[in-house]
């Protein structure tokens, strides 16, 4: 407001900034007038999809400095239309969360503490054990000689937040390596 004078009495004010009713300019406050909104001040808006549910609403993820600052509803989605539930609109904090795990961890078998893997070896030791369990439950005929060529020793379940494109491959990949039992929370 500045230097107090009468001309900043509020009834003055009202008139003057043609707000009658006071409701809006005349009553918003120094520290509103100087805040401004993080998406005006991003370098850049990249366009994603909520990672939460099956719903698959399209987000704009503002950029600032290489880092989000701000995550809010897409009106591009034909889906979601610029909206977005409470849960996707707290997307920014599980980007930004001081809590949020961002080391693969492994707990060996009987171990008590979690122990920090990097991630090539974390995906090389899923891939062994993959590999492995498609091998020994491999089927290549049934009694009779007929052509199976399956494996009944690894399966598929995926969870609502994978979206179309992550279960096309899924798909994909299980199926090329002969698992049956593919799934989807979506179906269950
Ligand atoms: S915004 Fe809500 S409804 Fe939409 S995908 Fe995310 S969690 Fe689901």
């Amino acid at each position: 407001m500045g230097i107090p004078t009468p001309l900043n009495w509020p009834v003055l004010r009202q008139f003057r900034e043609g707000d009658p009713l006071g409701r809006g300019r005349a009553v918003t406050s120094r520290a509103t007038r100087e805040t401004s909104n993080r998406t005006v001040t991003a370098d850049r808006v990249a366009q994603s999809v909520c990672p939460y549910c099956a719903v698959g609403c399209g987000q704009r993820v503002f950029v600032k400095d290489e880092k989000v600052v701000q995550i809010e509803g897409d009106p591009d989605s034909p889906i979601s239309r610029g909206r977005l539930c409470p849960k996707g609109s707290a997307s920014e904090q599980l980007v930004n969360s001081p809590t949020r795990v961002t080391q693969v961890l492994y707990r060996r078998p009987g171990g008590t503490e979690w122990e920090v893997l990097d991630r090539d070896t974390a995906i090389d030791m899923v891939a062994d054990r993959f590999l492995e369990s498609r091998r020994n439950g491999w089927q290549d005929h049934d009694e009779h000689g007929r052509p199976l060529r399956r494996t009944m020793g690894v399966a598929a379940l995926g969870g609502a937040t994978l979206d179309n494109e992550e279960n096309y491959l899924i798909k994909k990949l299980f199926t090329a390596a002969g698992a049956v039992q593919i799934e989807n929370q979506a179906r269950i």
